[in-house]
């Protein structure tokens, strides 16, 4: 019998660990770790920030949905990893002993790495967790009460774009809707070079297509921007040239910030230096599985994947949701061959498929793969892209809820595209 740890019970961990369950049986034991002891959709966070969801209509209690499947879950937080030994830490001092251990950790906001950003010692909002999405939310209560000036964006060494798109767009739609747009003055702060370029060196027209949205609403941009700091309703950027040298310095005041931060590994992870890079993010070989131990997989935001391109201002490469699927589906496979003594041959597909909500209307990208050049490059706008958007919420949550482990990336998305599955 082997014994399968699935650390972070997030977008990735736990379609992982019901998958493992699934595809392993009951011979093999499953135990989930996650810091919290509920489970958040973070992509529907944009949402609670301008009160369009509620805590409870985006998260639940993670034992009970694995308990029906067999899974034993620690509601802790991982404060060691000893891969020499195969065992963890956890924050109450007991140790949890693996033969296999899948790091689904997602990322390490770094706020810290610019002076008052973040919204518990700085003075930016956050929409990247259920509490910080609640916090804009009172925020953006305040802005109705008290309209002024908005800064959205993502700062430097960012590499989660589309929610900070998503947030400016719904913003502008939920204060159109209460008839105060009028009254607050747009700007979006970018690290990127150009608008659309999403940390993915644009998908097809996404230039032009987020460039006319803006214009459309009304949001000036500043690109190529670095944040030197932020003070109590005054952003300090500095905007570059293509070789990254600094051309103007702007102050930008605001009512309203949110800005989305440079990702790093979590501290327990990125203490472990054979494992990870220096950023803290987990090194995996095409298998999902770490050069080193080769017993330890990663899946999610929380491994190494280099930027796509070079870029004056440092951008970053975003892991979405279909892209953490078809790694799950690797990491899980790949870890039932090691089991049967055989050879790992399944690979994740690492391909971009991403729904941007924009309030009312919304935009698709699809990069296959995500490195360019590409096979398929396309971006669509339509209010069809909201209706999914809230059609994948609805199928993800129920799906987390009822313990499927059905890996639809792998059973649909691939078929469309004509790519066998390799088990
Ligand atoms: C605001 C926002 C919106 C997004 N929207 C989309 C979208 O619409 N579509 C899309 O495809 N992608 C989207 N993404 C990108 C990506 O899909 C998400 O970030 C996704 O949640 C990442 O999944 P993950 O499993 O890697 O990490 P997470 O979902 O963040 O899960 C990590 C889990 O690990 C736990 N954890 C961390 N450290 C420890 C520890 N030491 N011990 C125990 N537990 C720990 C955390 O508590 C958490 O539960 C969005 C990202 C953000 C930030």
């Amino acid at each position: 019998m082997a014994h399968v740890v699935v650390l972070g019970a997030g977008t990735g961990g736990m379609p992982a660990a019901y998958e493992v369950k699934a595809e392993l049986g009951r011979k093999h034991e499953v135990t989930v770790i996650n810091a919290a002891e509920y489970f958040q959709f973070v992509p529907s966070n944009p949402w609670v920030g301008v009160g369009w969801r509620k805590r409870k209509d985006i998260t639940f209690d993670i034992e009970p949905a694995l308990k029906k499947k067999k899974i034993n879950f620690i509601a802790q937080m991982v404060t060691k990893i000893e891969p020499d030994k195969n065992r963890l830490t956890v924050e109450n001092g007991e140790t949890v002993d693996y033969d296999y251990l899948i790091i689904a950790t997602g990322p390490k906001l770094a706020f810290h790495e610019i002076e008052g950003t973040g919204p518990i010692d700085g003075h930016t909002h956050s929409i990247c967790t259920i509490d910080h999405a609640e916090k804009a939310h009172t925020g953006f209560q305040e802005l109705l009460d008290n309209p002024g000036h908005v800064i959205m964006g993502a700062v430097q060494g960012a590499s989660c774009y589309g929610p900070a798109y998503e947030y400016a767009m719904v913003v502008d739609a939920a204060l159109r809707k209460k008839k105060r747009r009028d009254k607050v003055p747009m700007t979006f702060v970018t690290s990127e070079p150009y608008v659309g370029h999403l940390g993915l060196g644009g998908v097809g027209d996404s230039k032009g297509m987020l460039e006319s949205e803006m214009r459309n609403r009304h949001i000036n941009w500043i690109t190529n921007a670095k944040v030197a700091k932020v003070e109590a309703g005054k952003m300090f950027v500095d905007e570059c040239d293509r070789d990254g040298n600094v051309i103007k310095n702007h102050e930008l005041p605001f009512n309203y910030s949110m800005m989305l931060p440079a990702f790093k590994g979590v501290d327990a992870v990125a203490a472990m230096e054979n494992l990870c890079n220096p950023r803290g993010f987990v090194k995996v070989d095409q298998y999902q599985r770490n050069p080193t131990y080769k017993n330890i997989y990663a899946v999610g935001v929380c491994i190494a994947i280099p930027p796509v391109e070079v870029t004056p201002v440092a951008t970053g490469t975003p892991k979405t949701g279909y892209m953490i699927e078809s790694m799950v589906t690797a990491a899980v496979h790949n870890i039932e061959h090691d089991i049967k003594g055989e050879e790992p041959e399944a690979l994740g597909s690492w391909s971009t498929i991403c729904l941007a909500d924009f309030g009312d209307t919304g935009a698709a990208f699809v990069a296959i793969p995500q490195i360019p050049p590409r096979n398929v490059t396309w971006a669509k706008k339509g209010k069809w892209v909201h209706l999914g958007k809230i059609a994948f919420e609805k199928y993800f949550i129920r799906k987390m809820k009822k313990g499927s482990s059905e890996p639809l990336y792998e059973k649909y998305v691939l078929k469309i595209m004509g790519i066998k599955r390799l088990k």
